[in-house]
């Protein structure tokens, strides 16, 4: 049975989009502009297709497609009587840089790519093809998530009669070596995608001389077009104590696990290794600054998300600062924050953010324009304020996914090389956080669409799902539909709980094709589902109004059955 969640009724303005957009992993809607179609994403997907350059001799990799990059040499400044050794340079295989090389060549044009050597850990020196996503970020991370989601698995199945002879015991070392045995298999796929489809991969930290050439550890090669896809790396502020500290990259490969962690930040990345180190039965501390977990997201999400933590056992410290780590005589740390000093931590993690990787590249001497942190400029088709020189991914600061990189990649294929100028289009972009209890997100927050809106119907669910009546875990699921009461098109769905992120891919396509309330409540369920309750939510929890005479937001509240 639903009960019906904490009633918010005060509105206050959202912050601003551009800096939810730019930050957190959330949807923005912007108008329609993008001529881009979706592409299979996964490795199989992509060793499968073939492109269409045949490689004749040596000198397949120099065979200019001049008839493809008619637009880029048109305006970017390349001289059409020089011969270049490539229409496509990019520095970074990650996820935009690999995707954006192999279309181009898929295209019809020349294309070289270069890397920094393979390490788990991401230095001025090291990354490896694949990138973060690959190597540092979305994939180990799960693997993390999923070795840590046993414990509760083993807690849940008592209740369904399991009993164990002894507790069941982990070995972090085994983990960590399969999880790096993985990455190997994983990086050599991508090299092979590369090699499969007549892109050059270069090793070697890259470099940009100017418009038209890049060095790479001192070897030159000149191009038409330069595609900048560095991506970022994360980073601790400069408190005293900071060399003590761990990041992202470190969390994910470290020889021991750690027995009572700090982790300062209360972004996704946070909220993750918070999950995965609890279910690996760490003692875990969540410091953040402000009030509440997930800046950007749906503040039901927030509140929600983080009471399930709590529950399981994880220990939030909110409206802290920190200030110092301290390292005590038995080796333990301290973490000094504005509001006091938590002892006894064997590892302080941070995930407070990351900054672009564009130090170094030479970008300045030729006149890319950089923001105040670091991130490239760029316009909608990803040019930066010099004609030839383009950037995709998080080295652009617009949304840090993953599938926003390939899709910023493919659309800059499409417009230089195939002659059909592309957009990456930013609306409804779904997005997960591996937390447990996860989360699936796509299209406005409430405050979002209020602010865009202004009338709107709010659905929310909060109840027990089906697993816990025998397991007798405290676990609950949120849902909410976001609805904009003019149109009864869907604005928003989130979901907090057991596999969100898979089923909110699905009503990913539905938000996106802008599909109504009538749409959802006209699909029949799937039973018995936490799912179904998407599309059986009959009666608003709430109901928000313009501004009234009074000049207060009219919140007309009900009860959710
Ligand atoms: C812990 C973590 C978890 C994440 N989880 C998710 C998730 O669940 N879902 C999701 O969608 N996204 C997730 N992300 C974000 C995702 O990984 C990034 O958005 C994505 O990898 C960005 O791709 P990119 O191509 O812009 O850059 P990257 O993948 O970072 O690739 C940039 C490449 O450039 C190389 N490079 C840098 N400088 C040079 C140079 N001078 N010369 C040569 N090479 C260079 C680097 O070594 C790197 O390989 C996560 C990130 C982190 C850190």
């Amino acid at each position: 049975m639903a009960s019906t969640p904490k009633l918010t009724t005060t509105i206050s303005s959202s912050p601003s989009l551009q800096i939810l957009c730019r930050k957190l992993p959330i949807a923005i809607n912007l108008p329609s502009s993008s001529t881009s179609r979706s592409l299979p994403k996964t490795l199989s997907h992509l060793s499968s297709l073939r492109p269409r350059v045949a490689s004749v001799s040596n000198h397949r990799y120099y065979s200019s497609s001049r008839r493809f990059s008619v637009r880029a040499q048109n305006d970017n400044g390349a001289d059409s009587d020089r011969h270049y050794d490539f229409d496509l340079f990019t520095i970074g295989a990650g996820s935009g840089g690999v995707r954006a090389s192999r279309f181009a060549t898929s295209y019809g044009a020349s294309a070289a790519v270069c890397e920094l050597p393979f390490s788990t850990i991401s230095s001025d020196t090291a990354g490896g093809v694949g990138g973060t996503c690959v190597l540092r970020g979305c994939v180990p991370k799960k693997l993390l998530v999923y070795a840590s989601k046993y414990t509760h698995e083993f807690e849940d199945s008592h209740g369904f009669g399991w009993k164990y002879d002894t507790e069941p015991s982990h070995d972090w070392s085994t983990l960590i070596a399969n999880k790096n045995a993985e990455l190997q298999r994983l990086t050599g796929i991508y090299k092979n995608i590369l090699n499969n489809a007549n892109v050059k991969l270069i090793e070697g930290r890259g470099k940009v001389i100017d418009p038209h050439t890049v060095d790479v550890d001192g070897k030159i090669y000149t191009t038409r077009n330069i595609l900048i896809a560095v991506g970022g790396r994360p980073f601790i502020p400069d408190i005293p104590g900071r060399e003590f500290a761990i990041d992202s990259d470190a969390a994910l490969d470290l020889p021991s696990k750690p027995k009572k962690i700090a982790i300062v930040g209360g972004g996704y990345i946070a909220l993750e290794f918070a999950g995965i180190f609890n279910g690996l039965n760490s003692e875990v501390h969540v410091f953040i600054r402000q009030k509440k977990v997930l800046r950007g997201f749906d503040e039901d999400v927030r509140d929600f998300v983080g009471e399930q933590m709590s529950l399981r056992g994880i220990e939030f410290h909110t409206e802290e600062s920190p200030e110092a780590i301290i390292k005590a005589g038995d080796g333990s740390f301290s973490l000094k924050t504005s509001k006091g000093t938590v002892d006894g931590f064997s590892h302080v993690m941070f995930a407070t953010g990351r900054k672009p990787n564009t130090k170094n590249l030479g970008l300045e001497n030729v006149g890319v324009k950089l923001a105040k942190n670091g991130a490239i400029e760029v316009d909608e088709y990803s040019r930066t304020s010099v004609p030839s020189i383009y950037a995709v991914g998080d080295v652009t600061d617009r949304i840090n996914l993953t599938p926003v990189a390939l899709m910023e990649g493919m659309a800059l294929a499409k417009t230089l090389f195939q002659n059909d100028p592309t957009k990456p289009d930013y609306r409804a972009v779904p997005c997960a956080v591996f937390a447990q209890p996860p989360i699936g997100t796509v299209g406005l927050t409430e405050e979002q669409a209020i602010e865009q809106y202004g009338d709107i119907d709010v659905f929310t669910s909060n109840f027990k799902p089906l697993k816990a009546t025998l397991s007798g875990l405290p676990d609950r699921v949120f849902m909410k539909l976001i609805v904009c009461a003019n149109t009864n098109k869907v604005l928003g769905v989130h979901m907090c709980g057991e596999d969100s992120p898979e089923i909110i891919q699905g009503f990913g396509v539905a938000v996106k094709a802008g599909l109504t309330k009538a749409d959802f409540d006209a699909t029949v369920g799937v039973h018995p589902t936490a799912a179904e309750e998407f599309v059986t939510m009959r009666t608003p929890t709430r109901k928000i109004r313009k501004e009234s005479s009074e000049g207060k937001a009219n919140v007309e509240a009900k009860t959710a059955v």
